[in-house]
């Protein structure tokens, strides 16, 4: 039984509601416009003979809406709404927590399921009230309509992966707390304050994409006596590659429930980002590693933009981002980042393998490599849920490791670069003169 306490609050509620649609539904023509024309000129005076109704109305459409969810098919008693609803108040028999589904639409039958749901509660609407007809239906479609799209937008509940719609399911490892199907961008960024199985990889690159930010903004600002132009240039090449690596994989965790489109869009962006922050990872170490051999660091780099170019060709394949393609993406970038073993061993033998500068710069390059491929294999491998499925479905996932380990990689590779051009440019050993760079 409710309280009337409660049921005020939801007439009030409810009412607030209306009056803000009010403003939009005055632009828009209305759900049908056949069968209300002529709610125009005859609406003020209906309304106004209705009015001592419609509290009562809109307290049947909140009934009926609340019924009608209750019915729906795979959303019992215990799928309820979420409990942060704050719109509404719900009776505990609708509050209960169960994350086993998915309590609102979500899926692309949902989309109809709404429809005729609200075809529902604007003929019930229509039919217990004898006065009105036209006006009365246009505003409770309208109530019902905005009413819905509220709750469903702001009571989102994490799912099962079982009751995700096949284009979210991408690893069956991980079993609860997965983010419904949210076609709303304000509604994905909210998610980013959520716990839910992408909390983690959202957080990770994002903090990393700020981070990378700071760092490059301090770097590029730094007085030309302190850091040239031509050291700029050539790290700027690398923090344009991990920023926009970073800043795509966020936005991509963030938005990959929107809807199908989105979903694919981003993640192709994602996969291109990872091309250009390996491209942008090679260039200040060609240039520092082949200093003064023009050549060779010309046909390298030369080298690495086809590859990133081949890269991003194939990471814009529709199929490229399918969960059984899982490992092709690994080995493609892990292919694409170990292409740099050649020109490392080719400057180790002309260097020494073991002078100074070898040292210094080998040594955070392997680091990097360990800590690219170790994050590689658990990807493709998706270690450790599939040892414990269900048991890493918030934190600890594969993908946020490996996300932690793509910036530790990166933050090495800033460090190793930082040491080989503080060792070039404070003890140049060209014995030829330096050939001009372009770039
Ligand atoms: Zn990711």
């Amino acid at each position: 039984m409710e309280s009337s306490s409660n049921l005020l609050e939801r007439k009030k509620s409810v009412s607030d509601l209306s009056a803000e649609v009010e403003e939009t539904s005055t632009a828009t023509t209305g759900l049908d416009s056949s069968g209300h024309s002529s709610a125009g000129a005859g609406t003020t005076a209906t309304t106004t003979a209705t009015q001592h109704g419609s509290d009562e109305t809109e307290e049947d459409i909140f009934e009926q809406v609340q019924m009608i969810l209750r019915k729906r098919r795979g959303w019992g008693p215990d799928d309820s709404l979420s409990n942060d609803l704050h719109l509404l108040e719900y009776d505990d028999e609708l509050g209960e927590e169960d994350d086993a589904g998915c309590p609102l639409p979500s899926t692309p039958e949902d989309t109809q399921l709404i429809e005729a749901e609200m075809t529902e509660v604007l003929k019930a609407g229509v039919l217990s009230d004898e006065i009105d007809l036209g006006a009365l239906a246009h505003n409770a479609a309208e109530q019902a309509e905005e009413f819905v799209r509220k709750v469903w937008e702001a009571s989102w509940k994490v799912c099962h992966y079982k009751n995700l719609p096949k284009w979210l399911q991408d690893n069956d490892f991980l079993h609860r707390g997965h983010r419904p199907p949210l076609p709303s961008f304000r509604a994905c960024f909210k998610s980013i304050f959520r716990i839910h199985t992408e909390t983690g990889n959202i957080w990770t690159h994002l903090l990393g994409f700020i981070a990378f930010l700071g760092v490059a903004v301090y770097f590029i600002t730094r007085p030309s006596v302190e850091i040239q132009t031509q050291e700029k240039i050539v790290f700027g090449a690398f923090f344009i590659g991990a920023i926009v690596c970073l800043g795509f994989s966020f936005t991509f965790h963030t938005l990959s429930c929107h809807s199908v489109e989105m979903g694919r869009l981003f993640s192709k962006l994602d996969y291109c980002g990872i091309a250009l922050l390996i491209m942008g990872s090679f260039v200040p170490w060609l240039y520092y590693g082949f200093y003064c051999h023009y050549q060779p660091k010309v046909i390298y780099l030369s080298v690495v933009c086809v590859l990133g170019v081949l890269s991003i060709i194939v990471s814009l394949w529709d199929k490229f981002s399918e969960p059984a393609l899982r490992p092709l993406r690994a080995g493609v970038f892990m292919s694409f980042g170990l292409s740099g073993v050649i020109p490392a061993i080719h400057y180790s033998i002309m260097e020494g393998w073991f002078s100074q500068m070898s040292r210094a710069s080998l040594g955070w390059l392997i680091l990097m490599g360990l800590l690219y491929i170790i994050g590689a294999l658990l990807y493709a491998l998706r270690v450790p849920e599939r040892w414990f499925p269900g048991k890493f479905d918030i934190w600890g996932q594969s993908h946020q490791i490996f996300h932690i380990l793509v910036i530790a990689a990166a933050f090495v590779h800033y460090h190793g670069i930082s040491e080989m051009a503080m060792y070039r440019v404070m003890y140049s050993e060209c014995t030829v003169p330096i050939e001009p760079i372009t770039f």
